[in-house]
């Protein structure tokens, strides 16, 4: 358990939350402030603040979660589509330091939209950038 995590504080139960669903290695409850309804956070039960440095067993064993939770989003909740978002650092939306998976019921006509606007981007430079990462 971390020093001051909202979410190791949720697991140890000194934080109330609503359980959606849970696993040996992760738990998943109903996010505070819901995009749309059925909104759900999964985390794994030992803190790591982000993608960076999560066990991979824990991250598989949240992504596994996230599978059943959009699951049930669909078939419980008559979700039309889900989305699945994960946030690390600041500059990423990341408000909270412990690792989660948004799992987000969309519905026909539901308020949210793409945060970015595609558009075509130069040619030379997308395969700048893949071979930067591949290399
Ligand atoms: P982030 O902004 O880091 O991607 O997501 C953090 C999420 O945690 C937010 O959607 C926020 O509503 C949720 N959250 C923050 N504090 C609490 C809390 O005490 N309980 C619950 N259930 N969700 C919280
Ligand atoms: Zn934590």
């Amino acid at each position: 358990m971390a020093d001051d995590c909202i979410f190791c504080r949720i697991l140890a139960g000194e934080i109330p939350s609503y359980a959606v669903a849970e696993s040996d290695r992760a738990y998943a409850f109903a996010d505070i402030n819901p995009a749309t309804r059925g909104h759900t956070l999964v985390i794994p039960r030992t803190h790591a603040s982000d993608i960076h440095d999560i066990a991979q067993a824990d991250l598989a064993a949240c992504a596994l979660l996230a599978q059943d939770v959009a699951a049930r989003a669909v078939q419980r909740l008559g979700a039309a589509g889900v989305n699945l978002l994960n946030s690390a650092g600041a500059s990423a939306w990341q408000t909270v330091f412990h690792f989660h998976i948004h799992v987000i019921p969309r519905y026909s006509g539901d308020p949210l939209r793409l945060p970015w606007t595609p558009a075509p981007g130069d040619p030379g430079e997308i395969a700048a950038a893949a071979s930067q990462l591949r290399g």
